[in-house]
């Protein structure tokens, strides 16, 4: 059984992982409008692992005979000055993520919520990754900025990303 406080900031979570997810969405539709289709294929790729987030939770509030409230998404942003600056706002709201992760974590802490702890370390680890994973394609974007074929090749790189299987928690 979740307590009132927990099963509050776990459905902020929820929906915090589905704004990402709108967020990701958005950053496909900008790079589509480019014709970087690449750049455009590792977002939406990003916006599906965003929503199966979003059902993690989902499925451990009711597993925990929680309550799930879907609260309104507000509108993400959609328009950037660059693809690099496209990258270094996902990279900002992947650290923005972490934070958010971290507070649920207190939380679960500070009630003594071990099992919603255990859960949510499923998700710590996840942002270690995201977090270096988008930092390292701003260094790549960075590297190659001043080269004119440097974005059409990383573009051909990017369209190989394939959604990754990760371990499952066990809840
Ligand atoms: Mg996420």
């Amino acid at each position: 059984m979740l307590s009132e406080k927990i099963q509050q900031v776990l459905n902020k979570q929820l929906n915090t992982e589905f704004h990402s997810a709108y967020t990701y969405l958005s950053l496909a539709a900008y790079f589509e409008d480019l014709d970087l289709n690449g750049f455009a294929h590792w977002m939406k790729i990003q916006y599906q692992e965003e929503l199966q987030h979003a059902d993690k939770i989902y499925t451990f509030i009711n597993n925990r005979d929680g309550r799930v409230i879907i609260e309104p998404l507000a509108a993400p942003r959609a328009e950037w000055a660059s693809p690099l600056e496209a990258f270094k706002s996902a990279l900002a709201n992947e650290q923005a993520l972490s934070q958010k992760i971290y507070e649920v974590v207190d939380e679960a802490l500070q009630e003594r919520d071990h099992a919603t702890h255990a859960f949510m370390q499923w998700f710590v680890n996840e942002q270690v990754e995201e977090e270096a994973i988008v930092r390292d394609i701003v260094s790549d974007i960075e590297r190659v900025i001043e080269s004119k074929d440097g974005l059409f090749l990383m573009d051909r790189d990017l369209a190989g990303r394939t959604p990754q299987v990760r371990q499952e928690s066990p809840v």
